[in-house]
């Protein structure tokens, strides 16, 4: 396919500084965790990429494991990229991560120089790029010390295989220790992944503030919790659902009584605002100042569009967020709860 960007694509698409950098990123980021595995994309996976793009999407985030299976979406992604974005890489933001389980034996997940080295030389080479724009610690690790993930993440920014540093799902206690460290090596972190939605607020007991604190970014994943926060599941289980895969991440268990209840109430706030529950849950996760971007999973292109439109109402009402906060209570969806346990 010849792919053309469309000239008009970023008319309309905002964008926020992460936090102290000189990089803007797109108030809403694609995700490649779900739909864009295999052994080659769908053809509306295609679409999505490049609906992205050329709406002003320029953050596409991937890590090691995104498939299935595991490595399949990033070397998917380098086919697209090796072709119809060729052309377009100084205008994208490309991630990538280690940290989960990837390869058999000992040194395949968690946070050694081992591991960590490798995996991003593999990234690297399923993408087919010479760097990543961030490189991410996926997750934190309890049984290795901070200091050697540390150490992979300096030689990964001083090598000049990423360009800038991130850290998932941490605890405020271990991103300000791993900050320490890193800012006596000179490096910055550039910014935390943490999940964070409407039904799932670990993330306002204090990370935000240190994040604030700190000057760094913060892109929220699953701001639509997997899709719970949409009109999809209030009358059960749709066919063509995340939760209807027994094989996805979206556990059936979580779509119980009495979420519907507050994913229910929920709606009727967003139908007031005229807007979608989906819109509503992006645009309150891009409320909290902390907050650089949303970054979405979508199996459609018209999701996709769904939830960008959500940036024509960002403004919350003082009683819009009074109302909201009377219902949104936790889910217990957080699946990525233990490692910022620590
Ligand atoms: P979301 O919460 O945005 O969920 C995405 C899913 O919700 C879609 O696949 C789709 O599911 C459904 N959906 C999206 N838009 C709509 C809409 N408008 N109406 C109805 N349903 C909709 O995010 P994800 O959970 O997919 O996570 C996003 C990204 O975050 C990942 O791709 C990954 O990059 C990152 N991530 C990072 C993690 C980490 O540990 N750092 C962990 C998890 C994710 P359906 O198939 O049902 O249509």
């Amino acid at each position: 396919m010849n792919y053309k960007a469309s000239p008009k694509r970023y008319s309309s698409m905002k964008y926020r500084r992460c936090g102290k950098s000189g990089v803007d990123l797109p108030l809403i980021s694609l995700g490649l965790w779900h739909n864009f595995g295999g052994r080659q994309l769908n053809s509306e996976a295609k679409k999505m990429l490049f609906y992205s793009f050329d709406s002003g999407i320029t953050h596409f985030d991937l890590a090691n494991n995104y498939g299935p299976p595991a490595g399949s979406a990033e070397a998917n992604f380098g086919k697209i990229l090796s072709k119809e974005f060729k052309r377009y890489r100084d205008e994208l933001i490309i991630s990538s991560k280690a940290g989960y389980d990837m390869w058999e034996g000992p040194y395949g997940e968690w946070g050694s120089k081992k591991y960590i080295i490798a995996s991003c030389d593999q990234s690297l080479k399923r993408m087919g790029l010479d760097y990543v724009d961030i490189f991410y610690s996926h997750r934190f690790d309890p049984n290795t010390p901070l200091e050697e993930t540390a150490d992979a993440l300096e030689l990964i920014y001083k090598s000049g295989k990423a360009l800038y540093i991130g850290i998932s799902s941490y605890s405020s206690k271990k991103t300000i220790e791993m900050f320490n460290i890193l800012k006596k090596r000179n490096i910055k972190i550039f910014i935390h992944q943490p999940s964070y939605s409407l039904i799932n607020r670990w993330f306002e007991k204090d990370l935000d503030k240190n994040l604030i604190k700190l000057g760094i970014g913060t892109i929220a994943f699953s701001p639509l919790a997997q899709g719970m926060l949409s009109d999809k599941y209030l009358k059960g289980i749709p066919k063509a659902s995340r939760a209807s895969d027994p094989k996805s991440a979206l556990d059936k268990g979580f779509i119980t009584k009495r979420n519907i209840k507050i994913i229910s109430d929920l709606n009727q706030i967003a139908k007031k605002r005229g807007q979608t529950l989906s819109q509503m849950a992006l645009a309150w996760v891009l409320n909290n100042k902390a907050v650089t971007t949303a970054l979405i999973g979508a199996s459609s292109v018209k999701q996709i569009k769904e939830n960008i439109e959500s940036l024509d109402n960002l403004n919350f009402s003082k009683s819009e967020l009074q109302e909201i906060n009377k219902k949104a209570k936790e889910g217990n969806i957080n699946k990525w709860a233990r490692s910022s346990s620590y």
